[in-house]
Parts: C-alpha cells; sequence; structure tokens
C-alpha cells in the first residue's frame, strides 16, 4: 500500500502517518525528520535545507526529489510506504508519479488531512517535538508523562523554531500557494481521500482505516 499524507502544516500528517505505518507495517517516510537528523548531524544537507525551514520556506525541489526517490527505491519499501511531507509542489507530485510510472506503478491513497487555518497556529504552538527519536507531542492534545521529557526515548522534548507564530504564518502561505494545488492534482488521478483533521486524533485514525480497509 503506498499513500500520501496531504494537509497543512500541523494538520496531523505526522500523528496519523506514524499509526498507519504501525498498523499495516510499511515505512514512515517524513521528509521534514530526515531534515532535522541531518541538521543534527551537520550534514551538507542538513546545513543547505536548515536555510530554508528556518524562515517557514521550503526546501528546493533539487534537494528534495532525489532524497526521497532513492529512498522509496530500497527494501523494505517492496510493500509499501506512507509519505509525510513529500510531494509539496507539484514538480515534487511529478517527479514521483514519473518515477513510478517506469517501474509500473503508482500510488494507492492520497489522504488529505483537512483543518482550517484558524485551528493549525493553537495546533503549533503547543507541539513538542523530541529531535532525538522524532515523536510529537501536544501540551494539552496528546501530554508528555514527565513535562518536557519524550516518553519514548527520554530525551528533552522542544517548540521547534519553525513553530513560533510568525513562522507558521509563513509557511500556512506557503502551503495555500504550493501545495494545495496537490489536491487537485490527486483528485484528478482518482486517489484522493480526505478526512476531517478537527477530529481528535483517535477518530481520525479510524476514519482513515475506513478508507484503507481493516
Ligand atoms: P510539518 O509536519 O509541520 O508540516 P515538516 O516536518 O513536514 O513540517 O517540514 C518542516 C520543514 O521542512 C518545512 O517547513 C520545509 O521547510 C521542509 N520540508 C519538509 N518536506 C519538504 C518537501 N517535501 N519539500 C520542501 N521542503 C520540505
Ligand atoms: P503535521 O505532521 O501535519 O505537521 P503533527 O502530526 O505533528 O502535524 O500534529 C501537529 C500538532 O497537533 C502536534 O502537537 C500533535 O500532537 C497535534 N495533533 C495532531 N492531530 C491532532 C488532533 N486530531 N487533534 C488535536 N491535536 C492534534
Ligand atoms: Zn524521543
Amino acid at each position: 500500500m503506498k499513500i500520501i499524507m496531504l494537509g497543512a502544516p500541523g494538520a496531523g500528517k505526522g500523528t496519523q502517518a506514524k499509526q498507519i505505518a504501525a498498523k499495516y507495517e510499511i515505512p514512515h517516510i517524513s521528509t521534514g525528520d530526515i531534515f532535522r537528523a541531518n541538521i543534527k548531524n551537520g550534514t551538507e544537507l542538513g546545513k543547505k535545507a536548515k536555510e530554508y525551514m528556518d524562515q517557514g520556506m521550503l526546501v528546493p525541489d533539487e534537494l528534495t526529489c532525489d532524497l526521497v526517490m532513492d529512498r522509496i527505491a530500497q527494501d523494505d519499501c517492496e510493500r509499501g510506504f506512507v509519505l509525510d511531507g513529500f510531494p509539496r509542489t507539484i514538480p515534487q507530485a511529478e517527479a514521483l508519479t514519473n518515477a513510478l510510472t517506469k517501474i509500473g506503478q503508482s500510488m494507492d491513497y492520497a489522504i488529505d488531512v483537512d483543518v482550517p487555518d484558524e485551528n493549525i497556529v493553537n495546533r503549533m504552538s503547543g507541539r513538542r517535538a523530541c529531535l532525538n527519536c522524532g515523536a510529537t507531542y501536544h501540551i494539552v492534545f496528546n501530554p508528555t508523562k514527565a513535562e518536557g521529557v519524550c516518553d519514548a526515548c527520554g530525551n528533552e522534548t522542544v517548540l521547534r523554531d519553525d513553530d513560533k507564530p510568525e513562522t507558521v504564518q509563513k509557511r500556512l502561505s506557503v502551503y495555500h500557494d504550493q501545495t494545495q494545488p496537490l489536491i487537485d492534482y490527486y483528485k484528478e488521478q482518482n486517489i484522493l481521500k480526505s478526512v476531517d483533521g478537527t477530529k481528535p486524533m483517535d477518530e481520525v485514525f479510524s476514519d482513515i482505516v475506513a478508507i484503507l480497509g481493516e
């Protein structure tokens, strides 16, 4: 099963993608996580990506597409994968379509997690991330057991630099300009499904399972 998660920053793509990956036993591929791991390890890619991420801008397609194509060509992706945060532009979507077409494949579902802009700023200011293991929490909707400590690995959880309100506004406008057009792109490919992302997390997940099948 090959799945794309669509939705605004903070819509809950990552939260849902992790559960999908666990239930259907497929890898969760988050471009944001890959960039953050590169930043943490001080790689050249990380240095370049950080300049864009800190400003709420997209990392250029040239730095993003090959990375994802290499990842989905790995053995563990044979039974499928869930893409979280990719594609984010029409050229990225076309690169993905072309790469899969070459090997006689195509994506199965593009799931749009729909959340209006008004809800997003609250979501983001309450998000806490563990930069060690990638786990994500929310101070109200999904708190850690001990404040500021990751349940999964014990490292500290932080407010991401790009989750500060000024940057969130910028990311939302980038989303509307560059990423939202993908909804129509996947509608035309007949694989678009929408879920109401304002519901509680477990209800959103049930709605997704109803689409993907038990
Ligand atoms: P969120 O889950 O809140 O939308 P991500 O972790 O997916 O955030 O992405 C964080 C940042 O990483 C983005 O704002 C962008 O700068 C960069 N990024 C992630 N994925 C892509 C992509 N497919 N294309 C370009 N930039 C990306
Ligand atoms: P994205 O990957 O789309 O940027 P996340 O999955 O990181 O979004 O979720 C953004 C924030 O909102 C996190 O703090 C997460 O815990 C919280 N969150 C996710 N889904 C829901 C939901 N259905 N209701 C309330 N909060 C949510
Ligand atoms: Zn952790």
